[in-house]
């Protein structure tokens, strides 16, 4: 396992890419953003779309925007109703188990002055397809991921929006590049998180038909390039920065966790504010990659310039990868699995070129955070 010389990212990420002289992709971005990007000529292709799509409405709605009311799409809301002057139509995706400051978030962001639409998929296929999601490929967010991208792709057709604003593309952010670094969001359809929609099998099991699943289908590419648009905010806004958009959306009401790091496995409470499910996830994301969302956290601040690396490898020897037990229980009773079966699906999914198991049953890495490590199984 490599390390970035300048992040801390690390080449198991799953298509990320690195420099020969060691750095990430991600940080290859960042260092030619501030000699090579002309942001007035984005400024301008993103004012080209906003006429567009203000003169396409007719009236109407200009764009719909998801949002789940944390720090990036409060962000988002706002950029797009008084930076550019859109119609926005909000639409919240509820997470099943939805916490108490999740919902006073998105309530804070209404009250602001947005109309929001909400959708709650069917929470019984919901939990089905959890489960297996968890049991079979050890990732328990990933259906919930799809109607996140499907819903507000489908309310924008439905309410004849024609701009569709999405805040992050990762190849930018993450350093993902095979998505590749544009500000059309179309181009993601059926790229990474989103794989696998047209495997039937990864979906129909354990009773469910495919008209259960019309919240997880994305409208056709082909269909949707007639009459919308998609577009990556974090392409054409300079402001867009995981410190700015924390410290705009607080300015704006926006609510953390209250949980300790030690408990949530990050270091930023406004992040996934609204679910806990994506701690646990964080934590078998850590156990299979050998790094958790701290990891991800410490390198947008480090690119921005507000951590040094050196304060970064500490809080991620601290706290990456740390799930409270309760988290765990919560997720167990939700998949109706025990605590027992839980730890022995994830003794499948550990990566033991990174791991090893200790005298007591604990997964403990072999690596050193920031050193770049040969990986073995012994
Ligand atoms: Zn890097």
């Amino acid at each position: 396992m490599k390390y970035c010389k300048i992040c801390l990212q690390t080449d198991t990420r799953p298509g990320i890419s690195f420099r020969k002289d060691g750095i990430c992709s991600a940080c290859d971005y960042r260092s030619k953003e501030f000699q090579e990007i002309d942001w007035l000529e984005r400024q301008k292709q993103l004012k080209a779309i906003v006429d567009w799509a203000k003169e396409t409405s007719k009236g109407g709605y200009d764009c719909v925007i998801g949002v789940s009311g944390g720090k990036d799409s409060t962000f988002q809301a706002f950029y797009a109703k008084e930076q550019l002057g859109l119609n926005v139509l909000l639409v919240n995706v509820a997470p099943d188990n939805l916490t108490d400051v999740g919902r006073q978030n998105l309530e804070n962001l209404v009250q602001k002055g947005f109309d929001l639409v909400s959708f709650r998929p069917n929470p019984v296929v919901m939990k089905k397809l959890t489960r297996q999601s968890f049991l079979k490929y050890g990732n328990p967010v990933k259906p919930s991921e799809y109607p996140l991208f499907a819903v507000p792709y489908q309310t924008a057709m439905m309410y004849k929006a024609p701009l569709i604003i999405w805040g992050e593309n990762v190849a930018i952010t993450l350093g993902v590049t095979k998505l590749g670094i544009s500000g059309d969001a179309l181009n993601v359809l059926g790229h990474n998180t989103l794989e696998g929609i047209e495997s039937k099998d990864y979906w129909l099991h354990d009773d469910l038909v495919l008209t259960d699943l019309l919240p997880y289908k994305f409208p056709e590419v082909h269909a949707l390039r007639k009459n919308h648009k998609a577009i990556y905010l974090n392409y054409y806004a300079r402001e867009w920065g995981w410190k700015n958009n924390t410290d705009f959306s607080v300015s704006k009401g926006l609510k953390g966790r209250e949980d300790r790091p030690e408990l949530t496995g990050r270091i930023n409470p406004y992040n996934s504010v609204d679910g806990d499910i994506q701690i646990v996830n964080q934590m078998i994301k850590y156990y299979k990659l050998g790094f958790g969302f701290v990891t991800d956290e410490v390198c947008y601040y480090i690119r921005e310039g507000v951590m040094s690396r050196n304060e970064a490898i500490d809080l991620v020897e601290k706290h990456d990868g740390k799930c409270g037990e309760l988290f765990i229980e919560e997720f167990c009773k939700y998949i109706d699995i025990t605590v027992d079966e839980f730890w022995s699906h994830m003794d499948k999914h550990v990566n033991k070129k990174l791991f090893y198991k200790n005298a007591f049953g604990k997964w403990i890495p072999k690596f050193k955070v920031g050193d770049d490590f040969e990986e073995r199984e012994d």
